[in-house]
């Protein structure tokens, strides 16, 4: 295998001297952003004989939904946070609005370390109570509320930074559990850091506010490369893609990230992706409508809330009445909570009878490319969806789709066995550990399995 680290090397180098190109990059990018947004909610919905190739909405979903965010988080994997240091349109508005902004300080309370998950948690819930796959203007409610808070932010904070980006943005999270599985990393050498002292270049500006000395990993860097050779001591490199998840230890691994795997990334984001087809979820409003009928409740089953609080389109018979509206946030909770602690009991169990019951939080994070193919496998479904309504029959998905979750287990438990190999002496301790890792993987494997094949 030829050693790519001096062509990564020179890779990096040549961010740090070419920032002025990505500058150009992100600014053509905002405005390609901008135009996708915004015009497509100020057209008339488009009709049934619309096509992808001649309505800008149909384009703008597509492009969006179809090939934007699936293709987002393929990228986390595959290179890191390059998308957010270079290519994301927000981070880049935050950090130029913060030019101009008054530089506060940034406060204690959103420095919390849950904000991600609690921000991803009610942006994917509200997504699906106003449908924002299907409909332009919840798009730019979604997406143009989350540009605006971020633009706010950079105005009050710190200057020159991406205080929204590092604390705030609902993606943040997800973002920094997927580039654990990055094959390539900005490596900082601490010990070759201290020893160049007099760096002959000024010392770079890091936007998402991290202590490049004592950088460890890909989970947090968003590969910018304006640190890129700072005292010699920080390179682009390649690396295992197991290797961060195998070094993480319970110490530095904050609650926040396995609680925002276990309960959002693989419990609410399956439930999200699930209700439209869950029988599960029409015996659940079946029974409630019933109910409603007979205790004089019929004012539930109306749909008359507005359409940036529940779906309502009624010129396309698409609306929500507030049942709906209950029945989504009841079926997605529950989602969270069943899925999620399940695979935290599991979890637990497995750290407890590998004779190390702190070490719980690192065995779940061996979960984490289960957890991306499973959003890769949900939101590559809208893809399928549209490509299929421009009459592509696309016979290979169904494989395809096994083949990627099949993969994904294999991958999750081969993490969960190099792990226990590490970390558990004896093997009478690590096979049933190791059990309940197969346990684990396999719920969430037959998840999908109901939702693509199962119903
Ligand atoms: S450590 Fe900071 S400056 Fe260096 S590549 Fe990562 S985000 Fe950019």
């Amino acid at each position: 295998m030829p050693d790519l680290n001096p062509w990564l090397q020179r890779l990096g180098d040549g961010m740090r001297r070419h920032g002025s190109v990505i500058r150009a990059v992100q600014w053509a990018v905002m405005l390609f952003y901008a135009v996708l947004l915004v015009v497509p909610a100020m057209l008339p919905l488009p009709t049934s004989q619309a096509r992808l190739l001649d309505n800008l909405t149909l384009l703008a979903q597509f492009l969006f939904w179809g090939i934007w965010w699936p293709f987002v988080l393929l990228s986390i994997v595959l290179f890191g946070r390059l998308w957010c240091g270079v290519l994301c349109p927000e981070g880049a508005l935050s950090e130029w609005a913060s030019q101009y902004g008054k530089g506060l300080g940034v406060p204690r309370g959103v420095r919390w370390a849950g904000w991600p998950t609690l921000a991803f948690c009610l942006t994917t819930v509200y997504g699906q109570l106003i449908s924002v796959y299907d409909y332009a203007q919840a798009a730019l409610l979604i997406l143009g509320g989350s540009t605006v808070a971020a633009v706010i932010v950079g105005l009050l904070f710190a200057r020159g930074k991406r205080v929204w980006c590092r604390y705030l943005c609902p993606v943040s999270g997800v973002f920094a559990l997927l580039a654990r599985l990055a094959p390539v990393h900005f490596q900082v050498d601490e010990q070759r850091w201290l020893e160049n002292p007099a760096p002959r270049r000024p010392p770079p500006n890091c936007a998402p506010l991290l202590d490049i000395r004592r950088l460890r990993g890909a989970t947090d860097c968003h590969a910018c490369g304006r640190c890129s050779g700072q005292r010699d001591a920080v390179r682009l490199i390649a690396r295992s893609s197991n290797a961060e998840i195998l070094q993480t230890t319970a110490n530095t691994l904050s609650p926040w990230e396995a609680r925002l795997l276990l309960f959002g990334v693989i419990g609410l984001a399956m439930g999200a992706f699930q209700w439209t087809v869950s029988p599960w979820f029409i015996d659940l409003k079946q029974s409630l409508a019933q109910w409603l009928v007979g205790h004089d409740g019929l004012w539930a089953l109306l749909d008359n809330a507005p359409w940036w609080l529940l779906t309502h389109y009624p010129q396309l018979n698409d609306s929500f009445s507030w049942l709906d509206g209950f029945c989504i946030v009841a079926y997605l909770g529950l989602s969270a909570l069943v899925m999620g602690t399940s695979l935290l009991l599991l979890m637990r169990l497995a750290a407890w009878l590998s004779g190390d019951a702190t070490d719980y939080r690192p065995l779940a994070l061996t979960l984490t490319p289960l957890g991306g193919a499973g959003l890769f496998l949900g939101l590559s479904a809208t893809t399928v969806k549209l490509l299929r309504y421009e009459g592509l029959l696309l016979e290979w998905v169904p494989a395809a789709r096994a083949a990627l979750l099949a993969a994904a287990i294999a991958w999750s438990l081969w993490l969960g066995w190099k792990r226990l190999q590490a970390t558990v002496a004896s093997p009478s301790r690590r096979l049933p550990a190791m059990a309940c890792l197969v346990l684990a993987s396999g719920l969430v494997g037959y998840g999908w399995w109901l939702q693509f094949w199962g119903w």
